[in-house]
């Protein structure tokens, strides 16, 4: 059973951009209001980390260094511009201070996110193909079936499995096979539409999850794939090419339904499919 409230993996880390973007600009305001009222030998300059730290809840690194660029700024604006109230030396040295410690929170924070970006790619991709993995599509089919609860739109779902595939890995090693699933991947990818979701499901089998996408239309597409499947023998260097052929399982999702009620539903399809000849579509 899916999990209620199941999130894809990057959006349920950190918040959205606008609530960071708000939260940095506002911190910004109070803080350089605060260092303009107190006495320049007070430092205030310093109180931007939180800024910075702020931005590193963003989606990505680039809030982070807009953040360091702009309270940067307004530590020197208050240098420059504010008359002093202690020897110069002592202002330049506690601005100085600021701004290594906004740069080094920066810098750090930048580190903190890729890890992180790459942390949450290890865990919604598969690693052979880098599509994405099952967990991490049955995160994104639970939210577009809450929109299709909502609004009423069609979704349609695709089983793919490619045909004979043992014998592959039999007759060119498992090298080979591993080649022609990310080939395979590649092809899914490159003529599926922008938000339109694949996984790889299982060893051999992928999953496409089609919004806004009725039966008819999904049937189309599956029938597309395994025409371009069965046209294009996949090129492996050193190699002859190799033959391959998929069959489809395709069914629609139907409101009000549980998401596992779907998947059965293409997966016997397929299962017609395999026993009814394979390289074909059954529809559901
Ligand atoms: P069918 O037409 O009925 O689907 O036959 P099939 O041979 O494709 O199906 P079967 O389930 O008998 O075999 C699937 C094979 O896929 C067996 C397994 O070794 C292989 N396989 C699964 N994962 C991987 C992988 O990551 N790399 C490689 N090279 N092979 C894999
Ligand atoms: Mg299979
Ligand atoms: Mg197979």
């Amino acid at each position: 059973m899916i999990k209620k409230h199941a999130f894809p993996i990057a959006n349920s880390v950190g918040y959205t951009a606008t609530a960071v973007y708000l939260g940095c600009a506002a911190l910004t305001v109070i803080i350089f209001y605060l260092d303009l009222i107190f006495p320049r030998g007070v430092a205030i300059g310093s109180l931007y980390i939180v800024v910075v730290l702020l931005a590193i809840w963003s989606p990505g690194t680039r809030m982070i260094m807009i953040a360091a660029l702009i309270t940067s700024l307004l530590v020197l604006i208050v240098l420059l511009f504010k008359p002093p109230a202690e020897a110069p030396w002592k202002s330049i040295f506690n601005r100085g201070l600021a701004l290594v410690i906004i740069w080094i929170t920066a810098i750090l924070g930048a580190k903190i996110k890729k890890a992180e970006q790459e942390l949450i790619k290890i865990a919604s991709h598969d690693f052979l193909t880098g599509l994405l993995n099952r967990r991490e599509m049955y995160n994104r089919m639970h939210t577009e079936i809450c929109r299709v609860d909502r609004v009423d739109k069609p979704f349609s779902i695709l089983i793919i499995d490619i045909d004979y595939f043992k014998r592959i890995n039999d007759r060119y090693g498992h090298v080979t096979g591993d080649r022609v699933l990310k080939e395979m991947s590649a092809m899914l990818k490159e003529h599926l539409r922008e938000y339109d979701y694949v996984c790889r499901y299982g060893g051999e089998e992928f999953l496409v999850a089609a919004p806004e996408t009725p039966l008819a239309d999904a049937h189309e597409l599956a029938d597309r794939l395994r025409r371009e499947v069965e046209a294009k023998p996949f090129a492996i260097p050193a190699q002859p090419a190799i033959p391959v052929t998929i069959s489809v399982g395709v069914t629609q999702l139907v409101k009000g339904e549980q998401i596992e009620a779907t998947l059965s539903r293409a997966d016997k399809a397929l299962y017609q499919a395999k026993e009814s000849g394979r390289n074909r579509v059954v529809v559901a």
